[in-house]
């Protein structure tokens, strides 16, 4: 496995892969990696000749300073780990990814606004200037990315059509641990006290899904917040079941022909987010 640090050096890398006719798959990540950033790699390497993974953990994408400060980081462990998966691993330097002071503003026809988007003001502008970037220099088949950011996935296939780029993107379903919480960079950050209570977001993205069509939409966010406020260690950010395609929520299950809940809940001051498709037509 390569290691790559500037644009120059993959951009040369992706000419003589492509020169060769093999197939490129790229999966970006910021780092700290876990099964469900295997997961995604495996699939790339099981779909392509040549895999690439960058680690950039993107400071344009972090709303809050303190946040980024304290995001894992542990790059020779994460390169380590996925020595036998990929090709390449790109690990670029801020100023390599930003060489001047970037401000460039996407519409994203309002899909940024919401969920993620209407908590972390900027966020997604963040995540597409760095995943616009990365698909300029990086002239990838397929891009792999996990459903766990569920939003996110929207945007960047949103990203894709309006500025016209070549790469497909695959999407990967969220790995979770045994108990049910779903694999996170910021998972470590419990304590091991808190960890124990972390499943109950997927216990009541399960028991919505069991309520779908039984009970309205409205009726269901009612209960999730219930309870949510029954837990003394959950403080439950947002609730919104949204069709898939709009982002938009929904009245009536009858409107949509898939809807995603998508749930965003701090435990012991670490951000955590799940989502779980409620159904699909
Ligand atoms: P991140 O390093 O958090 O930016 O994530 C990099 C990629 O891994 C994104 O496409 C995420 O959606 C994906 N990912 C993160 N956690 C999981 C998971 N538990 N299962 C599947 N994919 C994931």
């Amino acid at each position: 496995m390569k290691i790559i640090q500037t644009s120059s050096d993959i951009i040369h890398f992706v000419t003589f892969a492509k020169s060769q006719h093999q197939t490129i798959g790229f999966v970006p990540t910021m780092g700290a990696l876990h099964q469900g950033h295997l997961a995604l790699l495996k699939q790339a390497k099981a779909e392509n000749d040549v895999v690439i993974c960058s680690i950039f953990v993107n400071p344009t994408q972090f709303n809050d300073a303190e946040d980024y400060k304290k995001y894992p980081r542990n790059v020779e462990k994460d390169i380590d780990s996925i020595k036998s998966l990929c090709d390449v691993v790109f690990v670029p330097s801020v100023e390599e990814m930003y060489p001047t002071i970037s401000n460039k503003m996407y519409d994203l026809e309002g899909l940024d606004k919401v969920m993620e988007g209407k908590y972390r003001p900027g966020h997604f502008n963040g995540v597409v200037m760095i995943v616009d970037r990365f698909f300029e220099i990086i002239a990838a088949d397929y891009a792999y990315f996990g459903k766990k950011d569920f939003q996110q996935v929207v945007i960047i296939k949103k990203l894709v059509k309006i500025y016209k780029h070549t790469v497909r993107i695959v999407t990967v379903d969220t790995v979770r641990e045994e108990d049910g919480l779903a694999f996170s960079s910021r998972n470590v950050l419990l304590s091991a006290e808190k960890r124990k209570e972390a499943p109950l977001i997927y216990q009541i993205l399960l028991q919505a899904k069991s309520m779908a069509y039984k009970l309205s939409p409205h009726d269901i966010h009612k209960w999730i917040v219930e309870e949510f406020a029954k837990n003394n260690s959950f403080k439950l950010e947002y609730a919104a079941i949204v069709d898939a395609l709009s982002l938009k929520e929904i009245k009536d299950f009858k409107e949509s022909q898939e809807a995603v809940l998508c749930i965003a809940a701090y435990l012991d001051n670490v951000r955590l987010i799940d989502n779980l498709e409620l159904y699909k037509k």
